[in-house]
């Protein structure tokens, strides 16, 4: 109980028997397995980082009245919201890629506020059982993996339009102990290393989709849950051992299916209520995407640090054109911080006492993060130079026969050993060339056009329009 340490957190996940397959096979041990380590440590690393900053990571629930991690606090006011940005900046920067546990707390802080919003209208007893699960994972220190994309089928057909009617997750049963579902969720980051995955509707709903407005709880490990680890671009690289990049750290995202799933009423925390499907979507994905802002802010550091440091080996760190892109790197960085910090400060109360950000600023900041973070990669591979694409392996550098003469001619300045560069340029390889990573600067969250839509829904035009009419001597 309390806080855990990384090390406790791995063995708790060795507790868990997930259905897991990759590459066509089923998985017997997850925590092992070189692949799915490298996550579960970029995962660790927010459990290692209470240990390292507790001042920034630990803090105490009123919920429970203990202390207690910030990835299981969704936040009570705005120093709360502030420490999303700046625990997510911390840990990124640390591992040097998606730490896999945002999503969760994210999930987290939008049922404390809808749930509420629910129980109001129609006299539901979502909230209370929603705080039973928070406080369970608070006192369990435990992680989650947000369960939101469907599969989604035809997607110009609302959920009860589709010809499969799988393809959003839906209730095929409804019994006196809980619900039965099925269908399939995307892009699962980190559902391995997660205890707990948390489903939220990814889609406003018709009333005609009332079996598919849902939103619940299960454990990774619950029976018809089955996880198929997606390919990424650079996978192999730690099954090999070998030309890793990232020394420590990956990440993964496995498709979960649904395969009738049954689920306690006391983890039912939305089941019919259709119109707040919309309000679930936009929260959570507000949530997020100020999330990833913090974040990759955090990873823009790793990159920065990268270039600078292969500028070094290279013999061109006083090259001025160079120091201009570290600089438009660097203030790439800053502006997806200032965003999420504004969308903190400019945070409100809800009428469950939870806090949530301001959704205009976070979402301009995702918007943001979709172009900039390609055009840090650029910088970084501009900087660095042509080894970010073919360097030589570390097995043809130990190679007798030839791995002397590579070590010659690969050596940038006299005085750095060339195992440095090469390691550096692997780094620098990972950081650019990882899909399961890069493509979340695109993609997670939502795409860039449902940010788009997000912030001209919840900007206030009429304001706008207004002051442009008072200037312009029109009146009302
Ligand atoms: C690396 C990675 C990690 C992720 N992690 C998670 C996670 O942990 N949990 C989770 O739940 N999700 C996760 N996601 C999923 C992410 O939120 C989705 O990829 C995103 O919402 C886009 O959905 P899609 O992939 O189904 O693409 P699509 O929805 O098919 O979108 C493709 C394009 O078509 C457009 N489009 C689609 N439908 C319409 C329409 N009806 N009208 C107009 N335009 C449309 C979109 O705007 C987009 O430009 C992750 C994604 C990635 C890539």
């Amino acid at each position: 109980m309390g806080i855990k340490t990384k090390d406790e957190y791995i063995e708790s996940l060795r507790s868990l028997n997930p259905t897991a397959y990759m590459f066509g096979e089923k998985l017997t041990n997850i925590v092992d397995n070189p692949r799915l380590r490298a996550g579960i440590e970029a995962t660790g690393a927010t459990y290692e980082m209470a240990e390292l900053d507790p001042d920034l990571m630990i803090t105490t629930s009123p919920l429970i009245n203990e202390p207690v991690s910030r990835f299981t606090l969704p936040p009570g006011n705005t120093e709360d919201l502030v420490a999303r940005v700046k625990v997510n900046r911390k840990i990124a920067n640390h591992v040097g890629t998606c730490h896999q546990r945002c999503t969760g707390l994210d999930c987290l802080s939008t049922l404390a506020i809808v749930t509420y919003d629910i129980d109001k209208k129609y006299g539901t007893e979502y909230y209370p059982r929603f705080m039973e699960f928070l406080k369970y994972m608070q006192k369990n220190d435990l992680t989650a993996n947000a369960g939101v994309t469907d599969v989604k089928g035809d997607r110009s057909l609302l959920p009860y339009q589709q010809v499969d009617k799988d393809m959003f997750i839906h209730v095929v049963e409804k019994r006196a102990d809980g619900i039965v579902v099925r269908g399939a969720k995307a892009h699962q980051t980190g559902s391995l290393s997660s205890h707990e995955i948390i489903v939220l509707p990814s889609r406003a709903m018709a009333k005609e989709d009332k079996d598919y407005a849902l939103a619940f709880a299960v454990p990774a490990d619950t029976k018809g849950l089955i996880h198929v680890v997606g390919r990424s671009s650079l996978d192999m690289r730690e099954l090999d051992g070998c030309d890793i990049g990232n020394a420590y750290y990956s990440k993964y995202c496995p498709t979960l299916i649904f395969d009738d799933v049954f689920v306690p009423w006391d983890r039912v925390f939305l089941c019919g209520e259709t119109e707040f499907a919309l309000d679930m979507v936009v929260k959570f994905s507000s949530f997020h995407r100020q999330s990833h802002g913090g974040c990759k802010a955090g990873k823009i550091d790793c990159m920065v640090g990268c270039a600078l440091t292969l500028m070094d080996y290279n013999g061109t760190s006083k090259v001025s054109h160079l120091k201009q892109k570290v600089i438009d790197m660097i203030h790439r960085a800053e502006t997806l911080y200032g965003c999420c910090l504004a969308s903190s400060y400019e945070g409100q109360k809800q009428p469950s006492g939870a806090y949530f950000i301001d959704t205009v600023l976070a979402n301009a900041s995702k918007i943001h993060e979709g172009k900039e973070m390609a055009e840090a990669t650029r910088l970084m591979i501009d900087c660095s130079g042509g080894f970010v694409a073919d360097l030589p392996s570390d097995r043809d550098f130990s190679n007798p026969e030839i791995g002397d003469l590579l070590k010659k001619y690969l050596k940038g300045v006299d005085n750095i050993p060339v195992e440095k560069r090469v390691k550096m340029y692997r780094l620098a390889e990972k950081l650019a060339l990882e899909s399961a990573d890069t493509i979340s600067d695109i993609h997670g969250g939502g795409s860039p056009e449902a940010h788009r839509v997000t912030i001209f829904r919840e900007t206030n035009i009429d304001d706008k329009k207004k002051a442009a009419r008072r200037l312009a001597g029109i009146a009302d």
